[in-house]
C-alpha cells in the first residue's frame, strides 16, 4: 500500500524496454550538484526531458542564450512510466472527444483532439531530423469492442464526435458484426482485413504510431546534456521550499541542496510527494505490462491493437519489429481489488493477480494464434498519475510564482507530453504562451481547478463497478 506521499521506490521490477540500458541511465553531469539554475525540472521521463529540449530549442529559435537547466532525477534516467509503458504513441481520435463535446462543447474537443493527433508528426519529424533510433514505426490501431454494449456506445461516440466536425473523427473506418472478427492471418479470410480478435463485435480503425520510449528519451536527454544541461540522476529531491528571500526557490535532495529561479514539477504519479496539496487530484496508480515472445512460426500483425472487453477493461498491444510483442492493461484480474493499483507508487512488484494474465493472451485472442507457442518473457509494473477529472495539469503552480507543473497525464502521456512540455517552456521563457502552443483550457491550472474536492473519476468507476457487481450477485 502506498505511502501517503507518493515517492519513487528505490528499485523498481524490470521493463523489456530497460532491458538493456543507455550510458546516460546514471548520469551525474557534475560529481556535486550545482549551486544554483534558471530552471530546475525535477523528473526525468518524456516530460521533463521534453521541458529540457524545448527550452533550449525555443531560446535558439528567439535567438538568445538558453537559462542554465539542471534536471534531478530520483532514480535512472526515463526509469518511471516512460521507461515501463507500451509503446504506443496513440491520439484519441473520437472517444475522449466525444466525451469533451459534452462537458466542455465543440471548440474545447477539437481542441484536445487534435492536439494529440499533432504529436505524433512533430515527433516523427524531431526522430528524424535529430537522426533518434527508437524504432518509430507508424502504425493502423485495430480499436476493437468484444462487448456489444461496448461497440453500440464506441458506434455512438464515433458518430457524435463526426457529426460534430471532429477533425480526427472523420476518417475512422468502422466495422461491425462478423466483418470486425475476421483475421487478418486467416487464408480463407485474406481479403476481409479487419481486426482477427476472436468474439469482435466492432473495429474502429484508426492512425498512430508505436516506438521504444526509453531509446527517444535517452538519446533527446544526451542531446539536452551535450547542450549544457545538467542532468543529475539517482537524485531523489525531498523538499522544495521558497526562499527566504521570496527570490526562487531552495531544492533538497539526498545529495544536498541547490537553488533555483525556477522550478518545474515533471513528476507525474509521484507529483503529491512534494506538492501535498494534489493528493487528491493527482494519484499514483500502478498499471502491468508484459512482453511476449514465441520461438516457431506466428502469423504476422501490422497494427497496433485496443481490445475493449467492457467500460473498464481494456488492452493496448504493440507489434515489435522483431515479431515479439508487448501488451499492457490486465484490469480483469485486478481492477475490484482497489488497493492493488489506486494510491499504489509502488513498482518493485507486480501486481499479483495479474502476474499470468498475459499467459496464452494471443492463443486466446488472436485468431490463427491458437497452436503458436507465444509465451509471456517478461512481465513489469509502472506508475502512472492519474487526475481526478482525466486532464494533465499544466502550468503555474497557484500561489507559487515561479514554480510549474507538467504532470497528471492519466496513462495517455505519450501523445499529450511533447506539447504539454512546449507550453511550460514557452511559459518559463517568454510568460506567456501564444494561442497556437497553448494547452486545452481543461488543462491548464487554475486555483478552482486545483482546490476541487470533486470525487476522483477512478474512484468514481471503481465504485460503479464493484457496486454493480455485488447488485448483480444479489439478483
Ligand atoms: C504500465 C504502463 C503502460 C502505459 N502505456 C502507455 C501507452 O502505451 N501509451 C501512452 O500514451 N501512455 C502509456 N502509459 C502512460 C505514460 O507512460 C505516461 O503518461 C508518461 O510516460 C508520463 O511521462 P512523465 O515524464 O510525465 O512521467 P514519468 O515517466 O513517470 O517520469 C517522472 C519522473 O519523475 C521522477 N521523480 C518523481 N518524483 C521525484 C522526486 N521527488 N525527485 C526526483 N525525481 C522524481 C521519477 O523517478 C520519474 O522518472 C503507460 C504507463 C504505464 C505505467
Amino acid at each position: 500500500m502506498s505511502t501517503p506521499r507518493p515517492f519513487p521506490s528505490a528499485k523498481a521490477t524490470t521493463s523489456y524496454w530497460r532491458s538493456t540500458t543507455l550510458p546516460i541511465d546514471t548520469h551525474s553531469s557534475t560529481k556535486d550538484l550545482p549551486a544554483h539554475a534558471d530552471v530546475v525540472i525535477i523528473g526525468a521521463g518524456y516530460c521533463g526531458t521534453s521541458i529540457a529540449h524545448h527550452l533550449l530549442t525555443e531560446s535558439k529559435r528567439q535567438g538568445h542564450s538558453a537559462p542554465s537547466i539542471a534536471i534531478l532525477e530520483a532514480r535512472q534516467a526515463c526509469s518511471g512510466a516512460t521507461g515501463r509503458n507500451g509503446g504506443h504513441l496513440k491520439p484519441d481520435p473520437y472517444l475522449r472527444a466525444a466525451r469533451i463535446l459534452e462537458t466542455h462543447g465543440k471548440k474545447v474537443a477539437e481542441h484536445v483532439a487534435s492536439f494529440e493527433a499533432r504529436q505524433v508528426q512533430d515527433v516523427q519529424d524531431l526522430i528524424q531530423s535529430s537522426g533518434i533510433d527508437c524504432d518509430f514505426e507508424e502504425t493502423m490501431v485495430s480499436d476493437v469492442c468484444l462487448d456489444n454494449a461496448g461497440s453500440f456506445k464506441t458506434g455512438q461516440a464515433l458518430r457524435k464526435a463526426v457529426a460534430a466536425g471532429i477533425s480526427t473523427a472523420q476518417t475512422i473506418e468502422r466495422t461491425t458484426g462478423l466483418e470486425a472478427e475476421r483475421s487478418l492471418n486467416s487464408e480463407i479470410a485474406n481479403e476481409h482485413k479487419v481486426s482477427g480478435i476472436r468474439g469482435a463485435k466492432s473495429c474502429h480503425k484508426y492512425k498512430a504510431a508505436r516506438l521504444w520510449p526509453y531509446r527517444l528519451v535517452c538519446q533527446m536527454l544526451e542531446t539536452c546534456v551535450s547542450q549544457g544541461v545538467n542532468l543529475q540522476t539517482m537524485t531523489p529531491v525531498t523538499s522544495v521550499l521558497p526562499q527566504g528571500d521570496g527570490e526562487g526557490w531552495r531544492v533538497t535532495t539526498s545529495r544536498g541542496s541547490m537553488t533555483a529561479a525556477k522550478i518545474v514539477h515533471a513528476t507525474n504519479g509521484y507529483s503529491s510527494g512534494l506538492l501535498p496539496e494534489l493528493r487528491d487530484r493527482i494519484v499514483p496508480v500502478r498499471g502491468i505490462c508484459a512482453h511476449l515472445q514465441g520461438q516457431g512460426p506466428q502469423p504476422p500483425i501490422s497494427d497496433s491493437y485496443m481490445l475493449r472487453f467492457n467500460d473498464f477493461e481494456y488492452d493496448y498491444l504493440v507489434p515489435r519489429p522483431d515479431g515479439s510483442i508487448v501488451v499492457g492493461g490486465a484490469r480483469r484480474d485486478y481492477f475490484k481489488n482497489l488497493e492493488s493499483w489506486f494510491n499504489v507508487d509502488d513498482d518493485s512488484t507486480l501486481i499479483e493477480p495479474a502476474r499470468h494474465y498475459f499467459d496464452g493472451y494471443m492463443q486466446r485472442n488472436f485468431l490463427g494464434w491458437e497452436n503458436t507457442n507465444t509465451q509471456t518473457e517478461q512481465v513489469w509494473t509502472g506508475i502512472m498519475g492519474y487526475s481526478a477529472d482525466g486532464f494533465p495539469y499544466v502550468g503555474e503552480v497557484p500561489a507559487k510564482p515561479g514554480s510549474y507543473i507538467c504532470a497528471g497525464f492519466t496513462g495517455h502521456g505519450m501523445p499529450q507530453i511533447f506539447h504539454s512540455a512546449k507550453h511550460i517552456a514557452l511559459l518559463l521563457l517568454n510568460g506567456k504562451v501564444d494561442k497556437q502552443h497553448a494547452v486545452p483550457v481543461p488543462y491548464q491550472t487554475d486555483a478552482e481547478r486545483w482546490g476541487s474536492s470533486q470525487e476522483h473519476s477512478s474512484l468514481t468507476l471503481w465504485r460503479s463497478v464493484t457496486e454493480g457487481s455485488q447488485l448483480r450477485s444479489k439478483i
